[in-house]
């Protein structure tokens, strides 16, 4: 009877020539070079609430009542791609609307909910607002993104009849927030308002892909390779985002940013 071994894959002998190594530089200038400009800001919870388990407080002017503060801005680059571009062979969902695969230098410290707001980009977007609240005893309402330019405002005036297609003169732009300037419109109880304007494309981080690795390089330095993350269009993400808190209007959220403004 053939006497039965047991084979052991023999152990490599140790050259480390032999090992990858990942020379962080070109990688690094690559990301650079083929990156778009994009300011990043933290997102850190908002410490708002009780014991009790209740919901962060809608009346807190650090949240908003979402429960979210973004802080630090810093301008920078990373690789954004909008992902429906790469599932031609996958069965298309509402899941995917909105989504996009960030790439980024380790060094950024990308996070969870963290705001991308891409610098170079325009997008178009339509919402309903309710001008419900007061500034400078004006009705105004406010927008989920800070428009580039308004391609039209209208205010519904009743079932049977057209809306009214709003004049410049009859609005101002504050931020995020629409002003009615017009007496007439102000004087509309229940003042509800539909925009169409242009915007910055702005992301939320919602999923660590890959998180920072550290490798040895050639010169068997530790370098951390660039992560990769998901991130959706903002307004799939919460509704309002109100960031700037205005002094004079006394409207937004506050800035809890404790490094020097660098953008
Ligand atoms: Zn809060």
């Amino acid at each position: 009877m053939a006497k039965i071994t047991v084979g052991a894959t023999p152990i490599p002998s140790y050259n480390p020539y032999n090992q990858i190594r990942f020379d962080k530089d070109p990688l690094s200038e690559e990301l650079w070079d083929k990156g778009y400009g994009v300011i990043h800001e933290k997102a850190v919870k908002c410490p708002c609430k009780s014991a009790n388990g209740a919901d962060n407080k809608s009346n807190c002017l650090n949240c908003g009542g979402a429960g979210w503060l973004f802080v630090n801005p810093n301008k920078t680059k990373m690789v954004i791609e909008r992902q429906s571009k790469n599932e031609k062979y996958k069965e298309y969902s509402s899941n995917m609307i909105g989504m996009a695969s960030v790439s980024a230098l380790a060094r950024e410290d990308l996070g969870i909910m963290d705001r991308l707001t891409l610098l170079s980009g325009k997008s178009q977007y339509t919402e309903t607002v309710f001008a419900d609240f007061f500034v400078d005893g004006k009705k105004t309402g406010r927008l989920v993104y800070k428009p580039i330019d308004i391609f039209c405002v209208f205010v519904f005036v009743g079932e049977s009849n057209h809306l009214r297609l709003l004049d410049e003169s009859d609005y101002s732009i504050v931020g995020n927030l629409i002003k009615i300037e017009n007496n007439e419109i102000n004087n509309i109880s229940n003042l509800t308002l539909s925009i169409r304007y242009s915007h910055r494309p702005v992301y939320h981080i919602i999923e660590e892909n890959r998180s920072t690795m550290v490798q040895r390089d050639s010169k068997d330095k530790e370098v951390s390779l660039p992560t990769n993350h998901s991130a959706r269009l903002a307004h799939y993400v919460y509704d309002s985002m109100n960031y700037e808190y205005d002094s004079q209007t006394k409207t937004g959220l506050l800035d809890n940013s404790f490094t020097e403004k660098k953008c």
